[in-house]
């Protein structure tokens, strides 16, 4: 880690390096704060390669703040659709109606108007403002955190409150304030493509002179490893019917606010949240399970005698979550009525905004579909 009479040479080498070999991303071409909000919050749970195709997408249908505000909610999920984390897509959009509301359509400069806009945290705030207006502010996300800790040989759990403020300490110390945008942006190349979790790559490093965890040889193994959640194991049943024209029927999110009990209670939010098949927990007899539960969801639906078919297994893991789905495809010559709930073709659900378990459910049936022939 430089000392004080270091830090000049230290971060003359690390923005020289970025200068030089940064990746050229569509949100590096601009200091508008629209587009570089919208990239932080898409990059924080998505790889740069699979943000970039929705990036663009994103604004060319929202090309500002006024048009993310004034869309339907559908039509922003919509085009969120496969991303996951649905939650930065909402918040995305309540953000953009309190910078309308509050801030006459602009982002604002200050950090603490910028914090209270939904769904931005220190990071996202520290790196839209210091991009778009080169405010003073340093980012420490896991990348930033991960280079900290080897540059210092820091060990212990990064993550406890106490050693992530030592760590904004570190960040604020090294930042350097006439360029603070490519700063921070260079501390998080330097973590993304050579200081990597894996095999860092200190022979190309601008900063493994300083490099503490390098002289010892520890670098590789620092950050040290969380201490872990247990994974849960999570089984659901999933009902994909299918009419005679191949349409199929999804029940849609909760609305806001209400206190109904819906078909959503039964199911974890990550499937509930968006358009989704019947889906149930289940443990034991999934298919006697989903057909009770299914007579219960659609009234006047008591005396049909449907059919299940087993169509495989989905995995899916949301952070501590393993989830096992198991869809069954119900043939059938009408779909059921259920209110609210939408007719679709089952090759195309993506018109309304559904999940990647969604999907990947749907996929699964289409196979299976194209293998039973359909009886009505
Ligand atoms: Fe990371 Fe290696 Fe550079 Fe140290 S020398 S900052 S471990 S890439």
């Amino acid at each position: 880690m430089p000392n004080d009479r270091e830090l000049a040479t230290f971060r003359k080498q690390l923005l020289g390096w970025f200068r030089q070999f940064q990746r050229d991303l569509p949100w590096r071409r601009t200091k508008d704060p629209y587009c570089i909000w919208l990239s932080e919050i898409m990059l924080q749970q998505t790889r740069v390669a699979a943000a970039i195709p929705y990036y663009e997408r994103f604004l060319q249908r929202f090309p500002d703040v006024h048009a993310l505000a004034a869309a339907p909610q559908e039509e922003v999920l919509r085009l969120w659709s496969g991303l996951g984390y649905y939650s930065r897509a909402r918040n995305l959009q309540k953000a953009a109606q309190q910078i309308i509301a509050k801030h006459g359509g602009q982002f604002p400069t200050r950090l603490d108007d910028a914090l209270a806009l939904p769904g931005i945290g220190n990071y996202t705030a520290a790196a839209i403002l210091s991009i778009a207006f080169g405010e003073k502010h340093a980012v420490l996300d896991g990348n930033v955190a991960r280079v900290l800790a080897r540059l210092g040989a820091i060990h212990g759990d990064l993550r406890e409150s106490q050693g992530w403020q030592e760590l904004q300490e570190t960040a604020d110390r090294l930042l350097e304030p006439k360029s603070s945008g490519d700063w921070n942006q260079a501390m998080m190349e330097l973590g993304a493509t050579l200081c990597t979790p894996k095999s860092p790559q200190c022979l190309l490093c601008p900063v493994a002179q300083f490099c503490e965890g390098r002289k010892l040889g520890i670098a590789e193994s620092l950050p040290e490893k969380r201490k872990t959640r247990a994974t849960v194991q999570v089984t659901l049943a999933a009902a994909v019917f299918v009419d005679e024209k191949g349409q199929t029927l999804l029940l849609p999110p909760p609305k806001k606010n209400t206190k109904e009990k819906s078909s959503a209670d039964h199911v974890p939010t990550l499937v509930s949240k968006m358009w989704h098949f019947p889906t149930l927990s289940v443990t034991g007899e999934s298919a006697e399970k989903l057909s009770a539960f299914l007579r219960k969801l659609m009234p006047g639906a008591q005396r049909r005698n449907w059919q299940l078919v087993p169509a495989g297994k989905v995995r899916h893991a949301v952070t501590y979550r393993a989830i096992t789905l198991l869809p069954f495809l119900i043939n059938v010559r009408k779909l059921p009525r259920v209110p609210g709930a939408r007719q679709v073709p089952l090759d195309n659900i993506f018109s309304l905004p559904v999940s990647n378990l969604t999907r990947k459910v749907a996929r699964a049936a289409l196979a299976a579909a194209a293998s039973v022939p359909a009886k009505h």
